[in-house]
């Protein structure tokens, strides 16, 4: 049967991810697989991509699989300085593995600094360039927190993730 577009395939599980990293780290600032201009990154055992961390969790969710922390121990020295981008090429691949094929993904990033409105569009397409979809299956909001809280005070990023996957072939027995 000929492959359809992902974005027209129905969606037959959904899952929900969430992360939040500190601010503070002399490093760039990775969101979404690309660095953003700031005046710190986040302080982590990998590169610290709450984006793509909470991403992982929300499609690893979907498939009913276990967490990101399950499989990429921060306890693992493999994963000291991870680039959050070859987790989620694991993540895919197991996805792909049992059986499933993201459909769409809707990223909310929690950010009061840096404003994040001028690169939401970069960060979009990174992420569809990383998943393999067309740049209509992803979407990337940004909300400040009106100065309040660890986020609010510029000292945190967090983000929330959901994800849209769809068989692509038998569950396995
Ligand atoms: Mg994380």
């Amino acid at each position: 049967m000929a492959a359809r577009p992902p974005d027209l395939l129905p969606i037959h599980r959904v899952g929900i991810g969430t992360d939040l990293h500190r601010l503070g780290a002399a490093r760039p600032l990775r969101l979404g697989g690309i660095d953003v201009p700031h005046e710190s990154g986040f302080v982590a055992h990998s590169d610290g991509d709450v984006v793509l961390h909470a991403l992982i969790d929300a499609l690893f969710g979907a498939a009913g699989l276990p967490d990101i922390g399950d499989h990429f121990p921060d306890s693992d020295s493999r994963y000291a300085g991870a680039d959050s981008r070859s987790l989620l090429g694991h993540c895919l691949a197991e996805l792909c593995a049992a059986g499933w094929q993201v459909v769409n993904v809707d990223v909310t990033i929690e950010a009061e600094r840096p404003r994040l409105s001028g690169v939401k569009p970069a960060i979009r397409a990174s992420l569809a360039e990383l998943l393999g979809l067309p740049a209509s299956a992803v979407a990337v909001k940004a909300k400040s927190r009106e100065g309040l809280d660890a986020i609010g005070r510029g000292e945190a990023i967090a983000c929330v993730a959901v994800a849209g996957l769809n068989r692509c072939k038998e569950e396995p027995r």
